[in-house]
């Protein structure tokens, strides 16, 4: 079966002793691979589950760790003590890991066999008390790790274990992930300002940037031919307003945006980038702010920022990665402005230009109005309204100074009131959650940035799984927020997060 993430893979590490002799060591090595085959099997698992020889003493689970470490394939460990494996064993093991953890809390059978059960099978089936002493070390050694309960035939799990590989996959696509940006920030802004260099330790991501003349060349050297193979392409896949298709008017700027595109990926290509930020203020000799073209790579599975904005580019790429396969989208999203009526309160959200059109299942239209600022020629956009999706989320990445911050809204994504004939840009209409005031209130008070990732696709599951993974603080408002609590919380966590590095 193919995999979302193709051959990348997850090891199944399962625990005992030699104590239990050989037979019952037989009976642990089938029925844990059986558990493995059962979520490699599983559309929920994203990645191939692999299963490996049961683990019996310490110099084993080390090499199992360390060989994990060293595998770039491997997006990390699911861990599950079927017997007794005293926890001493597991401790050099632990301390070497440096890939996501799962702790699968599972037994092979469902129900008790209640007339038939003996000592044999007290002896086997014991993983009640055998992830008791592995959790307790887990814990002893302050290891951050998922933990997963239940059969696994059970749906749930399944989609528990999926989701935690999701979250691995996104930590490993920011532990690959090289950042261009052109140009540098918007000048005076605070919220997309941010500690490159830690970014780098606790992310993996390298942020780089390049003048935006380089990418006025590479604009400057796409061929014609190639031009004309995207527009075509463009005409194809959107309905392109007349006065920009061949033949019209202004058709020149759509190839323009072609032309930008081209460049952009070539650039983004030659230097292994998965992500890059743009800045209206600082276009250099481009003619046009890139509209059309960050639209298209973003929906191509490229991180971006605007603004020089490098750390929603980093969240976007993420989250394109952790919602590989499902349906839905990722997109670079601001807060723009609201509907204040009592009761129906909605966040109307866009940006300049750049939505990425995997939020729309609907044909974007593409058009070309003035920007209104930055003083350059009209660029070239595609326009759409987001799908509407139950339980969607937007996520931003401050920098509060001695560590990053995630902030994350579950909100529900819903049709605009009243068409848009007027708004040139792409846009998703949204009712955060718990309620708009208690949400917004929560935001303003976590210091959550004006930009955001949208995620469709991956939930806000997978950024918990990624903020844990990471070691990165994340502050949650969903259903179960309240005003008070969150106050709270985010008062505690000045407390926690700074205890949590030491000195
Ligand atoms: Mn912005």
């Amino acid at each position: 079966m193919s995999k979302p993430y193709g051959d990348r893979e997850v090891w199944f590490l399962t625990g005992s002793q030699d104590l239990y002799g050989p037979e019952t060591l037989e009976q642990v090595a089938s029925q844990s691979q059986e558990v493995a085959r059962a979520l490699d099997a599983s559309g929920d698992v994203p990645a191939k589950v692999v299963w490996k020889p049961v683990l019996k003493d310490s110099g084993s689970i080390r090499r199992a760790m360390l060989d994990a470490n060293s595998d770039d394939n491997v997006l990390g460990v699911i861990t599950w003590m079927h017997t007794f494996s005293p926890a001493k064993m597991w401790i050099a093991g632990l301390d070497a890991l440096r890939k996501p953890l799962l702790h699968l809390h599972t037994q092979a059978n469902v129900e008790l066999p209640w007339s038939e059960i003996d000592m044999d099978f007290m002896n086997l089936n014991q993983a009640a008390h055998g992830d008791r002493e592995y959790g307790y070390m887990l814990s002893r050694l302050g290891v951050a790790r998922t933990t997963v309960v239940g059969h696994v035939s059970n749906p749930a799990v399944q989609r528990r274990v999926g989701t935690w590989v999701r979250g691995a996959a996104g930590w490993a696509a920011t532990h690959e992930l090289t950042l261009v940006r052109f140009g540098d920030n918007m000048r005076n802004v605070a919220v997309t300002e941010g500690d490159k260099t830690e970014a780098e330790l606790q992310f993996g991501v390298s942020v780089r940037t390049w003048g935006v003349n380089d990418l006025v060349e590479a604009v400057d050297a796409v061929s014609e031919s190639d031009v004309d193979a995207l527009v075509a392409e463009y005409q194809d896949l959107y309905d392109v307003v007349d006065e920009l298709r061949k033949g019209g008017e202004r058709h020149d700027s759509l190839r323009y945006a072609a032309r930008q595109e081209l460049a952009m990926e070539a650039f983004l290509t030659e230097r292994g980038a998965k992500a890059f930020t743009t800045n209206f203020e600082d276009l250099g000799a481009l003619r046009q702010l890139p509209g059309l073209a960050v639209q298209r790579l973003m929906a191509k599975g490229y991180g971006f920022g605007a603004e020089g904005d490098w750390k929603t580019a980093v969240l976007v790429r993420a989250a394109k990665v952790m919602g590989e396969g499902l349906p839905g989208g990722a997109s670079l999203m601001e807060d723009y402005t609201y509907d204040l009526t009592p009761g129906s309160e909605l966040i109307l959200g866009a940006h300049m230009l750049e939505i990425c059109p995997t939020l729309t299942t609907s044909k974007p239209r593409v058009e070309i109005h003035p920007l209104g600022i930055g003083g350059k020629e009209d660029p070239v956009r595609m326009v759409f309204d987001a799908d509407s999706v139950e339980g969607a989320v937007v996520v931003s990445l401050a920098d509060m100074r001695d560590r990053f911050r995630l902030t994350a809204n579950v909100v529900d994504v819903v049709p605009p009131s009243a068409e848009l004939p007027n708004l040139p840009v792409a846009r998703a209409v949204w009712k955060p959650r718990p309620d708009f005031e208690t949400s917004a209130e929560a935001w303003l008070t976590a210091g959550g940035a004006h930009h955001t990732v949208m995620s469709t696709a991956a939930g806000v599951e997978a950024f918990e799984v990624f903020a844990q993974i990471a070691g990165t603080e994340l502050l949650v408002i969903d259903e179960s927020t309240t005003r008070r609590g969150f106050a709270d919380q985010v008062r505690w966590n000045q407390v926690y997060y700074r205890v949590a590095q030491g000195l």
